[in-house]
């Protein structure tokens, strides 16, 4: 039976999400890959564990993580039952609603119908009577926004969520959610955005900016570019990477141009004492603007290398200067 390591607590770190009081580890699991129906029960359930054992208390689904839709889910339900159920009030569990779910015109886009419809569900997948955190996972430009989020605001209300985020919303999207959550006496507790070395549009966007005047949380997914931004694809494209095992990545974007700019990087990283993967993942917390970094991954030990960086977030301005050449 598994018991959760006694010093969880000693390593890890935590900031409170925007100005709620609901602290978030520095860093959470992703349970979009290697979750599925197609994937091992035993090595997510080690993932887990790893996870727990080292602090990381947020672990972050969505409906349709799989493949098939909704497995991670079920997955995660039941590795709760299994032996994690004990430490329910010790995490938060997030999931997501907002692209397509099931056939037809109710399982897909922003409607208080298939938000509402969609969150039952996946509570049942769970087997948990609340989520901590609703998010609807992108903005839809063809509801009223009023609509999505005073179905956030009631999902709150309801006790099937304790908190509600959005996903994929740029700044002015941000505000306007925000505006009509607050009217309703709904904080926004989070946006969760794409955001590593080689994607920037939040900074374009001054979206770190546009949290911290709305008060919400800025949560950061593919930190390490779905794995372009650590050793994994130095020496060509392994069987078992991501960018064989399905099309999320794909081979054609692993340009020798990249390769490069990872070389590169990966001297830098040298440098500082850290692998090349544990950089990516404190450049993006080197601000205390983002409040934690959503890494996936194959295995636990890649758990285990991400998290040693939470010991060294500090950069100089000399390789910030030398990882902006670099990245231009
Ligand atoms: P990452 O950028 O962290 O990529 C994870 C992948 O990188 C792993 O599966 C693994 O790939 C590789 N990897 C991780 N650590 C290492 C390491 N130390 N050394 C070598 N390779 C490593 O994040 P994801 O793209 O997986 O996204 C993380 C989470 O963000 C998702 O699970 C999901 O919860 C969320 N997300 C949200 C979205 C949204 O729209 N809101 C969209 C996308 C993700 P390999 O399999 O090749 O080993």
């Amino acid at each position: 039976m598994y018991k959760a390591d006694e010093k969880r607590y000693d390593k890890m770190k935590y900031l409170r999400c925007g100005k709620s009081g609901l602290f978030l580890p520095r860093v959470s699991l992703g349970l979009w890959h290697n979750f599925g129906s197609v994937d091992k029960f035993e090595n997510m359930l080690d993932m887990v564990h790893t996870a727990f054992d080292n602090g990381i208390t947020h672990f972050d689904l969505a409906n349709n993580y799989g493949p098939v839709y909704g497995s991670a889910e079920e997955n995660f339900g039941r590795i709760l039952d299994k032996d994690m159920r004990p430490y329910r009030d010790e995490m938060v569990i997030s999931t997501k609603a907002g692209y397509d779910m099931w056939p037809g015109p109710y399982g897909d886009h922003g409607s208080r119908k298939y938000l509402m419809a969609s969150l039952d569900q996946s509570l049942k997948r769970l087997n948990l009577d609340y989520v901590d955190i609703f998010y609807h996972h992108r903005p839809d430009p063809d509801t009223p926004l009023e609509e999505t989020m005073e179905a956030l605001s009631d999902i709150v209300r309801s006790g099937k969520a304790l908190y509600v985020g959005i996903s994929n919303y740029n700044s002015e999207q941000m505000r306007a959610a925000a505006k009509i959550l607050r009217e309703n006496h709904t904080p926004l507790l989070i946006n969760q955005v794409v955001y590593n070395m080689f994607n920037r549009w939040t900074e374009d966007d001054k979206l770190q900016d546009t949290c911290k005047e709305v008060g919400a949380g800025m949560i950061c997914f593919s930190p390490l570019a779905q794995g372009l931004l650590t050793d994994r694809y130095l020496n060509g494209i392994p069987e078992d990477s991501r960018a064989k095992r399905n099309h999320f990545l794909h081979e054609d974007q692993i340009t020798d141009e990249v390769i490069d700019k990872v070389r590169k990087l990966k001297e830098i990283a040298e440098g500082r004492g850290q692998t090349l993967a544990e950089m990516a993942l404190s450049w993006i917390l080197r601000r205390d603007k983002v409040t934690s970094v959503l890494v996936g991954a194959s295995r636990p030990s890649q758990i285990l290398d991400n998290i040693k960086m939470i010991e060294h977030l500090e950069f100089t301005d000399d390789e910030l200067d030398a990882i902006n050449k670099i990245l231009k």
